[in-house]
């Protein structure tokens, strides 16, 4: 998407969100002076964060008796806030993400010290819980699959997610009965269920295979995965992220997006709206390269532990 595009997507969405009538939406700073920026123009990346948080608003604005919403970002760290009140001024919810606990973004939407204070203590204890859970990994290779990229798909999770304990399995040959008998192209579905079965005592397992994969009667997938979102099988296939002619670094950042995109899934993420996310739904290699190898910040606050939703009264 254009970054023009994305201004006029995010234009539209706050007049939509200023029409919808029970909504008197209330914009703080520093969000005109985000508006300033798109007039000045500013990079889509930053567009991004602010189309998710619109988007994010209008999911949890309807059926809620929301009479106000605040909204605090930084552009600098890519970090917000945001409380939405109801008709008593009480906050009936909020949400934030960021790296490092967002203090002076929770002060700007309205949160005293004490409040602070509390929040900090639960985001403290969740970041324990979330750390100290440690997530086994099974990275199984299929056929003679490049064991190379399996050392650099493991360097990959283990960056992003500290969390996680990750092992290369030996390389197993896929059953012969799960190529279709018209091409040289392995059923996606049957490798998923035979690799369930490998799973074992993991929490997740990760097959590549260098061969395409396939599911009859659709377009080729570059992964599949047993589940939409906490999903706990999956298979990439490496050979369709281009030819091994391609430049070794090019292979590698498709990949890097490939395993951060199904680690999302293990994690609970489903395929994000927005295209610059690694967790967008890459249908070709063309998506593939435009999108980023970063989560949104939307997908983040998912996986961060910033997002309460409290109850209302
Ligand atoms: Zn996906
Ligand atoms: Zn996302």
């Amino acid at each position: 998407m254009t970054s023009d595009k994305a201004t006029d997507r995010l234009k539209w969405l706050l007049k939509a969100l200023r029409e919808s009538g029970f909504l008197p939406l209330r914009v703080y700073e520093p969000w005109s002076r985000f508006e300033r920026c798109i007039r000045n123009g500013v990079e889509r990346e930053r567009i991004w964060i602010a189309t998710n948080l619109v988007e994010a608003l209008a999911d949890v604005l309807s059926g809620t008796k929301a009479s106000k919403i605040r909204i605090s970002i930084d552009l600098n760290s890519e970090s917000y806030a945001i409380a939405i009140y109801d008709y008593k001024n009480q906050c009936i919810y909020h949400d934030f993400a960021s790296m490092s606990f967002p203090s002076n973004l929770l002060s700007d939407v309205g949160f005293n010290e004490d409040e602070r204070n509390a929040l900090h203590q639960k985001w403290r204890i969740s970041l324990r819980k979330l750390y100290n859970s440690n997530k086994g990994l099974l990275l199984q290779p299929l056929n003679k699959v490049d064991l190379s990229y399996l050392d650099f798909m493991s360097r990959v999770i283990r960056n992003a997610f500290p969390q996680f304990i990750v092992a290369i399995e030996t390389p197993k040959p896929v059953p012969t009965s799960f190529l279709e008998a018209s091409n040289s192209q392995y059923r996606a579905d049957s490798v998923l269920s035979w690799l369930k079965s490998l799973k074992g005592k993991w929490d997740f397992v990760l097959g590549i295979i260098p061969e395409d994969i396939c599911i009859p009667g659709m377009d080729c997938p570059f992964l599949i995965h047993d589940k939409p979102a906490f999903a706990r099988v999956a298979i990439l296939s490496l050979g369709m992220l281009g030819y091994p002619s391609e430049r070794r670094s090019l292979i590698e950042e498709r990949l890097k997006k490939q395993t951060l995109h199904i680690v999302g899934h293990f994690l609970g993420l489903p395929d994000c709206k927005n295209d610059y996310c690694v967790m967008s739904e890459a249908e070709s290699l063309e998506d593939l390269d435009s999108k980023s190898s970063s989560f949104c910040l939307r997908c983040l606050a998912r996986l961060l532990p910033g997002r309460y939703i409290q109850s209302e009264g």
